[in-house]
């Protein structure tokens, strides 16, 4: 008999060739061969992989499965094609088909086992994909057949079955002109025409004949069938029934799904208040199931003390009105009573006649908890603002109070040496003497604005009644110093109101708005006080006809230290127009600036006249 052991060097081409992993194995269970597809499957080379366990490529979690199974083999039961998982080097789990056969010497001692291992991962996804569409198609509502370019049925799902009445054994293998009316075949030939000429075919209305001879209306889509080297082999047909019936009940249905998905509890009842219907957000809502509320009376939600609210309800829906978010409170089954909005319209049969009421509940729960949350963060961010700017405004109050007796000893000992050591000091000395005394005006100045605001902030105005006339001469007294040096002209209306304000506050604002005038009024000033009286409200403006103020700065210039000129062109602390306007507003009033560069200004405050109040 020839030898038929084929050469070594073969079965090593073989090996080494392989498309499969072939791992060698001995009886203590160590790898001694690896080719190049287990390389290829499972990332270890050879040399990392000879000489480990052959369990190197067993997930854990299947170990004890894998030694049962080896023992098998070894047992010289069949292991073949088996489909497990291994693991690869980087740990990607690879669903393999195994199979396991002995290995022997030329005596036919026992060496160990071989594995050869394919990995059938695409194959799996591929089955796992097909079985899903194939799902899809048996559970469509839509009947779904497909047939090849002669017109052959070669599937049918069971919409199909259901729609034209043939059973996939019967149609399957026969012509689809069975369902098709003879009068329409030349129809079936055009669509076979244009499927092969690659078109599809969408949403074609036509009739259909069923096994029981009855016609049907549907709506037809045909798409071509390609095989995988994308020749044309067939025809897929998708149809839906347009029976009025049908379109009815796929509305319903669609109806339906949009009412149980709802949020907001929708509930129906006949005229008596008895539940007819009870989606899935009222028994979220009210807690009870659609099986316990169904049949019983609406009242069931409804707290004693609004039970009339339903006869209400009731007899507006019997006149044909609706209730348009109409806010209650209703109780659920452990007797929370919820606070909702509720919305009923009436519900008309085909005649017209109003046979019942759906009800829209939204649970307002949420959005009053958000509201009261709200309001509560409000009301402390409030009352810690308010904390934070009066422990502020006291600060800065102490701070200058502070600040001002030093800085009148620095005063009056530059005074003094001024005035008794005038002979001993040089002229620099005196100088800079003079420049102190200057600049502690300058900072005493700013301190009292700064007190002046603080103090606005601070105390309890107490409101008089206060003649406007008799301020602005209180105002211009405290100005006569400096009216006279920029000769100004000050022209006050005759006939000033008198407001309900406070004396105090009110010479500080007009000193202020005066003193800005004369100063920002240009050479030889002219500035004008005037009031109207309109409705128990007074305006007061005091105008000039100066430098002007840009408008886009006419709201900043009434925040503390906000200047538009340097000190040394027009001297100021930049507070006068902050304490302006805290004192207007601290008064109750408005106040605003009407200007524009180079044609004056305009400031005016508005507050209740004496008499109004
Ligand atoms: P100041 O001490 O600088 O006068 P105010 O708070 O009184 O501070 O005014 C702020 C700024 O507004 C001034 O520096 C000036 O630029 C501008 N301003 C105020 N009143 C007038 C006015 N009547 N005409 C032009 N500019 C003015």
């Amino acid at each position: 008999m020839a030898n038929l052991t084929p050469p070594a060097s073969l079965l090593h081409g073989i090996v080494e060739s392989s498309e499969d992993a072939i791992i060698g194995e001995n009886l203590d269970g160590l790898i001694t061969l690896w080719n190049p597809a287990a390389e290829r499957l499972f990332g270890y080379t050879p040399a990392e992989a000879v000489g480990q366990a052959a369990q190197l490529i067993v997930p854990e979690h299947i170990r004890a499965t894998a030694v049962q199974t080896r023992a098998r083999a070894l047992r010289g039961e069949t292991v073949e094609h088996e489909e497990t998982i291994r693991s690869s080097k980087e740990g990607k789990l690879i669903e393999v088909s195994l199979t396991l056969s002995r290995i022997r010497d030329a005596n036919g001692q026992l060496l160990g086992l071989s594995q050869i291992l394919r990995d059938i991962g695409d194959r799996r996804k591929t089955e796992r994909a097909a079985a899903h569409l194939s799902a899809v198609i048996q559970s469509s509502d839509d009947a779904i057949a497909s047939k090849d370019l002669d017109g052959i049925v070669q599937s049918w799902n069971p919409a199909a079955e259901r729609l034209f009445g043939f059973t996939a054994a019967e149609i399957v293998g026969q012509s689809i002109r069975k369902i098709i009316p003879a009068n329409r075949w030349p129809e079936e030939d055009e669509v076979l025409g244009r499927i092969r000429k690659g078109e599809r075919i969408e949403h074609f209305e036509t009739i259909r004949q069923r096994k029981d001879g009855t016609l049907i209306p549907i709506s037809l889509t045909v798409s071509p069938i390609r095989a995988a080297d994308g020749e044309i082999v067939g025809a897929l047909k998708i149809a839906r029934d347009m029976s009025t019936r049908a379109v009815l009940e796929r509305d319903k249905s669609r109806l339906g799904a949009i009412v149980d998905s709802s949020d907001d509890a929708i509930i129906s009842k006949d005229l008596n208040g008895t539940i007819q219907t009870w989606n899935r957000g009222a028994e979220r809502m009210f807690g009870y199931r659609a099986e316990e509320a169904v049949g019983r009376s609406i009242t069931l939600i409804i707290p004693e003390d609004r039970l009339h609210e339903e006869d209400e309800v009731l007899s507006r829906i019997k006149r044909g009105l609706r209730v348009d978010h109409f806010e209650t409170i209703r109780r659920s089954k452990d007797g929370t009573l919820i606070p909702i909005s509720l919305t009923v319209s009436p519900i008309r049969d085909h005649t017209g006649t109003i046979i019942g009421a759906s009800k829209t509940v939204r649970d307002l729960s949420a959005l009053r908890a958000y509201a009261t949350t709200l309001e509560q963060t409000v009301r402390e961010r409030t009352a810690s603002l308010e904390l934070a700017n009066s422990q502020l405004e006291s600060f800065a109050y102490s701070v200058s109070h502070d600040l001002r007796a030093p800085l009148r000893g620095m005063h009056g000992l530059a005074d003094a040496l001024l005035a008794d050591y005038s002979e001993v000091l040089d002229e620099r000395a005196r100088d800079y003497a003079r420049r102190i005394v200057h600049e502690a005006r300058q900072l005493d100045g700013l301190i009292q604005d700064l007190l002046a605001y603080s103090r606005l902030a601070r105390i309890d105005i107490e409101l008089e009644s206060v003649d406007v006339g008799d301020v602005v001469e209180a105002a211009l007294h405290n100005l006569d110093a400096d009216i006279r040096t920029s000769h100004a002209t000050i022209a006050v209306d005759s006939a000033l109101p008198r407001l309900r304000a406070n004396r105090a506050v009110l010479i500080q604002v007009l000193t202020n708005l005066i003193s800005n005038a004369v100063k920002f009024g240009g050479r030889e000033p002219t500035v004008t006080v005037r009031a109207l009286n309109v409705d128990g409200t007074a305006r007061i403006w005091v105008e000039d006809r100066g430098i002007g103020i840009a408008p886009k700065h006419h709201e900043r210039i009434f925040r503390a230290f906000e200047r538009l000129h340097g000190v040394e062109q027009y001297p100021g602390t930049g507070i006068g127009l902050a304490i302006v306007h805290k004192a207007i507003e601290r008064l109750g009033g408005r106040i605003g600036v009407e200007s524009r560069v180079g044609e004056g200004s305009r400031f005016w405050f508005e507050l209740p006249t004496a008499e109004a109040a």
